[in-house]
C-alpha cells in the first residue's frame, strides 16, 4: 500500500463534500488514482489545471486484525517453523478467509501477502456465465494496483509490428508511426527506469535511468540461451518503482483529491460536452454531482468501461460509445503459464534485487530471424538465491489474446453491487487459437529448462483462467472511425467531447509486453491533447 505524502495529505484534508459542489471550482476531473490516474493527475496539474482526483478506495473499510493474520499465515518466514504434517493447515486457514469474504481476488497468489490491497468481492460482485470464469482483480485505493506489494514493476514499449502489424493478423492502432515514441520517453523518464540498451527490432529500447551490465549468473543463463537459440534475444528486464503521481500533482498547489467517491455516472451535457460526474460519497453516506468541463475516466480497463455503459443519454442510448457497437467488446487479458523448478546456486556474490529479472520478448520466434505476425510470447525469467546447492527459478510466459468481438462485458440487468450499481457480465473464454499459443507456452518452458540446466518442480500443464494476468485490456477501443471504436485516435470519447478513456479499456490489441507503460504513455499523449485545447496552452513536453 502506498504511504500518502504530506502534501497529498493537505490535499486530501482540504477537499470536503462542500468544496466537491463548488461550480467552476475545478477545471478536470480524475476519475481513478491508479497508474493511469497519478499521471494524469499530474500532468494535467503541472500544465496548469486545477485537477479533482476522485478515488473509490476507502482505507476504513475491512478487518485489520484478519488482514494482519492471513499476512502472518502467507509469510514464508513463518511457515519455515510449521512441522510438514502441518503444513496444509496454513493454506487451509487462508483459503478459507480467501473464500469468506475475496473468492475473487484470493484466486492471485500474490492476495495474502497483502489482502487488503484487493477488493472485498462481496461488496464488489460481478457476474460470468455457467463453466466460462474470468477473475478480475481489483485493487481500490490511491495508487491502484501499481502499488500492491507483489507489483512486478516490469515497463516494456509495443513495438512498431504490434501497434501497426499491416498483415491483417491484427488490427491497428490509430496512431503515426512513431507517434507514441516521445510520449514513452517522457514516462520512463519520470519513472527513472533501470534497463540496458539492447538495439532489439522488435523490443524498442526505452529511456533510462539507471543502465545495467549484466551480472556473472545473468550472462551466463543468457549465453545458454543465445547457444540453443541463436536468432533469439534475451535481455536484462527494464523495471522502476511505482510512480507516485498524486504527490507530485499535490505539490504544485493544484491538486484536491477525494478518497471513497465511487464513481457511478458521467454527465454529458445535450451538446455532447462531458460536463462532470455523479459519485457516491462513503464518508457522508450522500450522492454528489460535480461538474468540471473536462474528465480524465482513469479507473481500469473494466471499470472505465462500466461507467461508460453506465452513462447512458438520450443522444447514447447503449451507453457513451454504444453507438459503434464495440463498446464491452474485444476483451483481453494475457494468458500465463509459469513454471519453477531449481537451477544450479548462484555466484556467493551475488547481489539480489526485487524485479530485476531476464525477459526473452517474442520467445514465440525464438527459431526465426525475426517474429513473424502475431500472437507474441514474452517470458519473463526469475532466479534467485536458494541453499548452498541450488537456486530458486521461475519461468512467467506472457501469450497474447487477440481481440474478439465476443469477448465482451455488459451491464447485468439485476445484479447491483453495496451501492447499488448495476454490476458487470463478464462474458470471455478462451478459443483454440489461444490454447494452441498456450501449448506453446508450456513447451517453451521445458525447452528452456533444458537449455538452461534447471530441473522443473513444477509447471502449469493450461493457462490460468482469463483475468487472473490482471493485464485485461481493451473493451472502449480507440479507432479512427466512430462506427467500430469507441474513442477516437486521441483517446477521447466519439460521443462525449472532453472525456477522455486513457486506461487499457482503450487498446487496441494488447501485444506480449506488460501493459502498463503502454497505459502511462497514452495518457501522456492524451493530457497533451486535453490541455491543448484550454487556455492554459500546452507546457507538457518538459
Ligand atoms: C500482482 C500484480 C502485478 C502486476 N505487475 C505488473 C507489471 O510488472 N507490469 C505491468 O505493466 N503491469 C503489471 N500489473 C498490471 C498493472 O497493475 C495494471 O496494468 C495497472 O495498475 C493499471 O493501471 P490503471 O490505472 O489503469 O488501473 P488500477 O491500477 O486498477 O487503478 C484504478 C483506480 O481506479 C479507482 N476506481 C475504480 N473504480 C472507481 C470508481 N467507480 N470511482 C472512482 N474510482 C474508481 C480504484 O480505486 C483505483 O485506484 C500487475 C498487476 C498485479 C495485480
Amino acid at each position: 500500500m502506498l504511504k500518502l505524502g504530506h502534501a497529498l495529505q493537505g490535499a486530501i484534508h482540504a477537499t470536503t463534500q462542500e468544496s466537491l459542489k463548488r461550480p467552476d471550482a475545478h477545471d478536470v476531473i480524475v476519475v481513478g488514482a491508479g497508474a493511469a490516474g497519478g499521471l494524469a493527475a499530474l500532468l494535467l496539474a503541472e500544465a496548469g489545471l486545477r485537477v479533482l482526483v476522485l478515488d473509490a478506495g476507502w482505507p476504513h473499510e475491512g478487518s485489520p486484525l484478519i488482514n494482519a493474520i492471513v499476512r502472518k499465515l502467507a509469510d514464508p518466514k513463518n511457515l519455515r517453523f510449521v512441522p510438514p504434517r502441518f503444513a496444509i493447515l496454513p493454506k487451509a486457514a487462508i483459503r478459507g478467509v480467501g473464500l469468506l469474504r475475496q473468492p475473487v481476488q484470493s484466486r492471485l497468489p500474490a492476495w495474502g501477502r497483502e489482502p487488503e490491497a484487493f477488493v472485498d468481492d462481496r461488496k464488489c460482485p460481478y457476474v460470468t456465465p455457467p463453466n466460462r470464469p474470468f477473475i478480475w482483480i481489483r485493487a481500490r485505493q490511491i495508487g491502484g494496483r501499481m502499488v500492491v506489494s507483489t507489483h512486478g514493476g516490469q515497463y516494456y514499449r509495443l513495438s512498431p509490428s504490434d501497434l501497426a502489424p499491416g498483415d491483417g493478423s491484427r488490427p491497428s492502432w490509430p496512431l503515426e508511426p512513431g507517434e507514441l515514441d516521445p510520449w514513452y520517453s517522457l514516462v520512463e523518464h519520470r519513472l527513472r527506469l533501470s534497463g540496458a540498451r539492447e538495439g532489439i527490432a522488435w523490443q524498442p529500447d526505452s529511456e533510462l535511468g539507471r543502465v545495467l551490465t549484466p551480472n556473472t549468473n545473468e550472462s551466463s543463463l543468457m549465453n545458454s540461451i543465445r547457444s540453443s537459440w541463436p536468432a533469439s534475444r534475451p535481455m536484462l528486464g527494464r523495471f522502476a518503482p511505482p510512480l507516485d503521481g498524486l504527490e507530485g500533482a499535490a505539490r504544485t498547489g493544484r491538486l484536491r483529491c477525494r478518497q471513497g467517491a465511487i464513481v457511478k455516472r458521467i454527465e454529458v451535457h445535450p451538446s455532447g460536452h462531458v460536463s462532470g460526474v455523479s459519485l457516491f460519497d462513503l464518508e457522508t453516506r450522500s450522492e454528489v454531482r460535480v461538474s468540471a468541463p473536462m474528465v480524465f475516466l482513469c479507473a481500469s480497463a473494466l471499470e472505465s468501461t462500466r461507467l461508460l455503459l453506465l452513462s447512458e443519454t438520450t443522444n447514447s442510448p447503449d451507453g457513451l460509445g454504444g453507438g459503434s457497437g464495440a463498446l464491452g467488446r474485444h476483451l483481453m487479458d494475457h494468458m500465463i503459464v509459469a513454471g519453477w523448478g531449481s537451477a544450479p546456486p548462484l555466484p556467493a556474490s551475488h547481489h539480489h534485487e526485487e524485479n530485476r529479472l531476464i525477459y526473452l520478448p517474442r520467445f514465440d520466434a525464438r527459431a526465426d530471424p525475426k517474429p513473424g505476425p502475431g500472437p507474441g510470447v514474452g517470458v519473463q525469467l526469475y532466479q534467485w538465491p536458494g541453499t548452498p546447492t541450488n537456486s530458486g527459478f521461475c519461468a512467467v510466459t506472457f501469450g497474447e489474446m487477440l481481440p474478439r468481438s465476443e469477448n465482451r462485458v455488459m451491464l447485468h440487468p439485476k445484479r447491483r453491487d453495496a451501492w447499488g450499481i448495476p454490476v458487470l457480465f463478464i462474458d470471455c473464454a478462451y478459443d483454440d487459437a489461444d490454447l494452441a499459443l498456450a501449448r506453446l507456452q508450456i513447451e517453451t518452458i521445458r525447452e528452456l529448462a533444458g537449455a538452461t540446466g534447471v530441473t522443473l518442480t513444477s509447471i502449469n500443464t493450461r493457462p490460468t483462467m482469463p483475468g487472473i494476468c490482471a493485464h485485461e485490456c481493451g473493451t472502449a477501443r480507440m479507432g479512427r472511425d466512430p462506427r467500430d471504436s469507441v474513442l477516437d485516435p486521441h483517446n477521447q470519447c466519439w460521443e462525449a467531447k472532453g472525456l477522455y478513456v486513457t486506461d487499457g479499456a482503450s487498446f487496441v490489441t494488447q501485444g506480449s509486453q506488460n501493459p502498463t507503460l503502454t497505459i502511462l504513455a497514452l495518457t501522456a499523449r492524451a493530457c497533451h491533447h486535453a490541455v491543448g485545447r484550454t487556455p492554459e496552452g500546452s507546457r507538457l513536453l518538459t
